[in-house]
């Protein structure tokens, strides 16, 4: 059975393909980080957006490198420790690549369910002593002139990640409340900001719970918002209860009181609305429909907030 030492000896020979980027390390931090974070808690490794935009925020530290994420979650299975398990049927297809890696994340998702490490690798890596280890041996000796700006993204996503802690704990722990506040609203903190974010995202899946629109970009970027219900500015309050995943278009409506949800969690539209276009866009057509909702039901929206908007953002 491997050793930590061997795999640190294997992650510091690892192959580089024509290009000097060393786009494989920046990926293996980023799925060190999603380890950490919780994101990636079993040794499935999905070509997910938190994992593009994790990978993305390594490697904008470089912007000299245009490297896509398609590249190294491929040829990461030369190098001994990960490998990619194909989507039903697609075995064959997989297998006969060889160089000619499919040149799109679209393409790539249709031939490979996700990527797994070898077991004693990943287990090592759900440990945090032994996964300082590998990480700093990563940084060792793929940036040691850039060791600051990679430590300085660690440090940050560390710091979202202890406040997503926070915003579960706060589920877990305590019932829902809302003060709504006079005091003007404090400086904006991206570290919040970008917690409640992934958290909204990470229980919807990144689909509008409204339309069930899911769209999400080669870098990472989805159409989908985390939306409060009761507007930050007014309530100051990060609670995942109070947050719902909105489409752009379906957040402009929200916001505007065009539409809401009622106890069931059905949405109402607004009798006030007045619109035209193709039958199949229109908001009439969302009456009733019930919304798609997180899978534990202590993350659905707060009664108290859909209250709340029904009384004072809706147009009955
Ligand atoms: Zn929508």
């Amino acid at each position: 059975m491997s050793t930590l030492r061997d795999y640190v000896q294997q992650i510091e020979n690892l192959g580089r393909f024509r290009q000097s980027a060393p786009y494989k390390p920046c990926l293996l931090l980023a799925v060190i980080q999603l380890i950490e974070h919780g994101d990636i808690h079993e040794n499935k490794i999905q070509l997910s957006p938190n994992l593009i935009d994790a990978f993305t925020k390594y490697t904008a530290k470089f912007p000299d490198w245009k490297g896509k994420i398609y590249n190294p979650f491929y040829y990461l299975k030369n190098d001994g420790f990960w490998y990619l398990y194909p989507n039903v049927n697609r075995e064959t297809q997989l297998n006969s690549l060889g160089r000619r890696i499919p040149s799109s994340i679209r393409r790539l998702r249709e031939l490979i369910a996700y990527a797994y490490l070898d077991e004693p690798f990943f287990n090592l890596l759900t440990q945090s002593h032994e996964r300082e280890i590998i990480r700093q041996a990563i940084i060792e000796k793929y940036f040691p002139d850039r060791r600051q700006a990679i430590e300085n993204v660690i440090r940050e996503e560390q710091q979202i990640g202890e406040h997503r802690q926070l915003l579960i704990q706060e589920v877990t722990e305590y019932p829902f409340s809302y003060q709504v506040r006079s005091e003007p609203v404090e400086a904006e903190n991206p570290v919040r900001r970008t917690a409640f974010r992934r958290e909204i995202m990470h229980w919807y899946n990144y689909t509008c719970a409204v339309c069930q629109l899911r769209v999400v970009t080669e870098e990472g970027k989805s159409i989908t918002d985390a939306a409060h219900i009761i507007p930050f500015h007014i309530s100051y309050n990060d609670d995942i209860r109070n947050g719902i995943s909105l489409c752009k278009l379906h957040h402009w409506a929200f916001d505007q009181g065009l539409i809401s949800l009622n106890e069931n969690y059905e949405v109402k539209v607004s009798r006030l609305i007045s619109e035209e276009g193709p039958a199949e866009w229109r908001f009439s057509n969302l009456h009733n429909n019930l919304i798609c909702l997180p899978q534990n039901e202590i993350l659905y929206p707060a009664q108290d907030a859909l209250a709340w908007h029904r009384e004072k953002v809706f147009r009955e």
